[in-house]
């Protein structure tokens, strides 16, 4: 037979799925004998089956009226008895915590005549009028459905008939009337008495926590925070102990150690002569508990005594709820708590240092998204004023610098040594060399997975977007802020990406220490011992993990920070950049070529160029792999744009000059590669296939640049790869050509150049097909950045900004997938790639390099999907690094290794 309801003394923390959190901490603090007030649970099984049928589960109540006879019992009188009142609280208690978001009634068992009872044996009238207006407060607008701000008018308004700042000034005789003015209140919007009878006030009470699951609040919340809708809620029925009877009663919250810096030692507030709810509505001020130590040492010990019972149970933080009711300390709940990520590093690390928890353990409890906030500069805003505007933020940390409208300009500014802000109402991929050039981008438009906000988070640049508020006038090279200040271009201003705030002036920064030590090992201002944490963990990930972490850098310095930070290669060399700023009018030259000649003096010009970016990148990472990309995007994209373009010819026709043939040929070479869906174009392996010399250019710089290294004493492992493969064929024939020219510079050189040729994997029909192109690929590496685009039929560029805010308002996203795998769509097709690639040739090596290689919960997929490596921005790597370890962990015993 189904049990809906547990005593509980009968549950434990174990149950948290049937209990609830609150209600399965209640019975495990119960049975470690800590001095709960006696109560039970009934089961969120109950909850579902009240919400399916609109009606309570058969044999539910008979369990809760004995249950609470139980209670009764050990209490020596029964609920709401005129002369000595039984009182309950009723309280919500999901699996995962919902702070806020469902209903909690106290003071049930309070009717006209039991108000007196207690005002008699508690010796405080005005305590019993005032815990029976609450609950006809809490009972009017939750369970009988009065909306509540005729509550809070009725009660303002009373305040203001007795001139009083706040409610402790109201009398007993006060409240009492207030009560009657609630009741009137009731019966006025429902046609319905309070209820005078306690059994039907806990009955409905019930039912309403139950309902309180599908509030709109409730339901909001659980989207957000990705908590399943069928879940369904516990409710907990526990005898009420009152901290409001006097200077000897009491309420607070307390953490067993700070869980802003993870220091160790109690920290909490109390409230002398009030209830929990007050400590937490913040009213009134609350005391330090350093204080409580004064006000009642014997409590504060008793405190101090279950709470370390507490934290060597749970093994970990702890906050707690407890009541002090006349000199009785009462713990009410505790829960393992919330901590920042400095503290949730120093935790782990401390607890494995006091031998509560092994190293194992403290991995599986820190997260790479906390490391990944660890590892940003802070600002110190204690001095500072108020912010200009307010956005969104996109991507964490803090940067200074001038304010810049557009890319060209951030780019030579930069180069001239001045930090720079990109600031623009939104970025395209135009103003990438311009991001890449700013500390920080701001944009007035656009959500958290708009254009800058992505890229920056990929480069881990600071960036704020969506702030609406300012208004951005690239023409004239300024914003307004709404305020009436006026940034104009060269204003220094300071952008809080982990605050989504920008500042006029220059806010002072603070270094990250956690960056300090990967850069260079020092752990010099490590006050906290949080730098030697976050090593410890990064160590044991190290240890544990079998992916090998890569990283995606296209230039020796990126190359390099990447090595400090661990990169065991760098899975994603990018070659397009090396075609853009100067260099762009040698791809120019390239595509207006009339003949081989041109095209070759062109091409020529290029590969001394491209052989040293290869020499540096090499260099920066001698004896680990590095993959290099051939080209990949449209030709077009070098070119300049096709408006402005015409514009310039028009203005030049309309002032009777004749247009520069130069600006002609250009006109017609941008028609004749313009592309109505560049994403679906000419572009990756394509464009290796049909333009002639660009491939052969490219390999001949990666195959000297290895000679280059070779001679110097080095051990350069580069790879090449090929991007954009949908066909075998196309790889067979690349390939030809790649191992020809690399034959040709070995002859040359006398060096032989061995460098194995793989290929991305990012489209569906290279997944699908992967048996085949097994067979050419002696790599594969999966671009999931353009595989999520190709599965799903997505530009992304087209269609974050457009829809995807609206797709994850209506749950069609839980996040976006191109910041967490999609692992049923794009997942799949990565495991049957793995699963038919290496059938078709034993050992293939196989990596990502998407963005997705950086993301948490993707890296723990491409573990379980048995890759060898993930490739990511060097700042993630410290990152995918941990995740990596993490993932090796998960289904193993953590508690049970050293
Ligand atoms: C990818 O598609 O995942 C990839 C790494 O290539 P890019 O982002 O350069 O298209
Ligand atoms: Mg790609």
């Amino acid at each position: 037979m189904v049990r809906y309801v547990y005593d509980f003394a009968e549950g434990s923390r174990d149950m948290a799925g049937l209990l609830g959190g609150k209600g399965s901490n209640l019975a495990e603090m119960t049975r470690l004998g800590l001095p709960v007030p006696p109560g039970f649970t009934v089961t969120t099984e109950a909850c579902r089956a009240y919400l399916d049928t609109g009606g309570e589960p058969a044999g539910m109540w008979q369990e809760v009226s004995a249950h609470l006879t139980a209670i009764e019992t050990a209490a020596g009188r029964p609920l709401g008895q005129p002369e000595d009142p039984l009182l309950v609280s009723v309280r919500s208690g999901a699996r995962f915590s919902m702070p806020g978001m469902m209903e909690t009634i106290l003071d049930i068992g309070l009717t006209d005549e039991s108000v007196l009872g207690l005002a008699k044996v508690s010796g405080s009238e005005r305590f019993a009028w005032d815990s029976y207006r609450r609950l006809v407060q809490m009972f009017g607008s939750t369970v009988m459905g009065v909306d509540s701000t005729h509550f809070e008018h009725a009660l303002t308004a009373l305040k203001e008939l007795r001139e009083v700042p706040d409610d402790v000034h109201l009398t007993a005789d006060d409240l009492a009337g207030l009560v009657e003015t609630y009741k009137e209140l009731i019966r006025r919007e429902t046609g319905e008495h309070f209820p005078q009878s306690p059994a039907e006030q806990l009955r409905r009470a019930v039912l309403a926590v139950f309902e309180s699951w599908n509030g709109e609040r409730a339901r909001l919340y659980r989207r957000r925070e990705h908590i399943a809708d069928d879940l369904g809620t516990a409710v907990t029925v526990q005898r009420m102990v009152f901290g409001n009877l006097g200077s000897d009663s009491g309420s607070g919250v307390a953490f067993t150690r700070d869980p802003a810096t993870g220091r160790p030692g109690m920290y909490g507030d109390y409230l002398p002569d009030a209830q929990g709810e007050d400590v937490v509505a913040g009213i009134r001020n609350t005391v330090p508990l350093t204080e409580l130590e004064r006000l009642d040492p014997a409590s504060h010990t008793r405190l101090r005594a279950h709470m370390e019972t507490l934290e060597r149970h749970y093994r970990d933080l702890c906050d707690i709820e407890f009541t002090i009711e006349r000199g009785t300390l009462w713990m009410l709940q505790t829960r393992v708590g919330k901590r920042t990520a400095e503290a949730a590093f120093a935790i782990a690390a401390a607890l494995v240092d006091e031998g509560l928890i092994t190293s194992d353990e403290a991995l599986a409890r820190v997260g790479g998204e906390q490391l990944a906030r660890l590892m940003f500069p802070r600002f110190d805003t204690s001095g500072t004023g108020a912010p200009l505007a307010r956005g969104i933020p996109a991507s964490p940390g803090a940067a200074v610098g001038a304010a810049v409208f557009d890319s060209s300009s951030a780019v030579r500014r930069a180069a001239a040594g001045e930090k720079v802000v990109l600031v623009r109402q939104e970025t395209t991929p135009d103003d990438l060399p311009g991001m890449l050039a700013a500390q920080a981008v701001l944009t007035s438009r656009g959500g958290k997975t708009s254009h800058a906000a992505v890229v920056a988070r990929g480069m881990g640049k600071v960036c704020v977007c969506g702030a609406e508020a300012l208004t951005v006038d690239t023409g004239a090279r300024r914003c307004t802020a709404p305020d009436g200040t006026v940034v104009e271009e060269g204003t220094v201003v300071s952008v809080d990406g982990s605050a989504g705030a920008v500042y006029a002036g220059t806010v002072p920064l603070t270094d990250s220490a956690v960056i300090r030590y990967l850069e260079d090992g020092s752990t010099d201002e490590d006050a906290n011992g949080l730098v030697a944490a976050v090593a410890r963990a990064l160590y044991r990930a190290d240890t544990v993990r079998r992916l090998e972490v890569r990283a995606n850098a296209d230039t020796p310095e990126d190359a390099a920070r990447a090595r400090r930070f661990g990169a065991q290669g760098v899975g994603l060399c990018r070659t397009e950049h090396m075609f853009l700023g100067e260099r762009r009018k040698l791809v120019e030259a390239m595509i207006l070529a009339r003949d081989e000649a041109e095209r070759d003096q062109a091409l020529g010009a290029l590969l001394p160029l491209q052989r040293q970016d290869f020499i540096g990148i090499l260099e920066a990472m001698d004896g680990l792999p590095v993959t290099i990309r051939l080209i990949d995007p449209p030709l077009h994209e070098f070119l300049p744009d096709r408006t402005e373009l015409a514009v310039r010819i028009a203005t030049a026709e309309a002032r009777g000059a004749v247009p520069g043939p130069h600006d002609a040929d250009l006109l017609d070479a941008v028609n004749r590669t313009h592309e109505e869906n560049p994403m679906l174009g000419l572009r990756g392996v394509r464009l290796g296939l049909v333009v002639p010399g660009l491939v052969a250019m490219q390999v001949r710089a990666v195959a000297e640049a290895v000679v280059e290294r070779t001679k110097a004493g080095g051990s350069p492992q580069a790879e090449i790869m090929v991007p954009l493969v949908g066909a075998v064929e196309e790889l067979r024939i690349e390939r030809e050509e790649v191992e020809r020219v690399l034959a040709e510079v070995s002859r040359e050189s006398g060096v032989p150049v061995r460098c194995p040729v793989g290929t991305m994997i990012e489209l569906p029909r290279a997944a699908l097909t992967a048996g085949r192109i097994a067979a050419e690929a002696e790599f594969f590496s999966f671009g999931t950045n353009d595989l999520t685009q190709t599965t799903w039929g997505f530009s992304r560029d087209d269609v974050e900004a457009a829809f995807f805010s609206a797709y994850l308002d209506k749950g069609i996203f839980a996040t976006s997938p191109f910041e967490t795998l999609d692992r049923d769509g794009v997942g799949r097709l990565v495991r049957i790639a793995v699963d038919e690639g290496r059938a078709a040739r034993p050992g293939l090596k196989i990596g990502v390099c998407g963005e997705h290689g950086g993301d948490p919960d993707s890296v723990h997929f491409f573990h379980s999907a048995g890759l060898d490596y993930v490739s990511c921005s060097p700042f993630r790597v410290p990152v995918a690094r941990l995740e990596a370890g993490r993932a090796a962990l998960e289904g193993t015993d953590v508690s049970d290794s050293r």
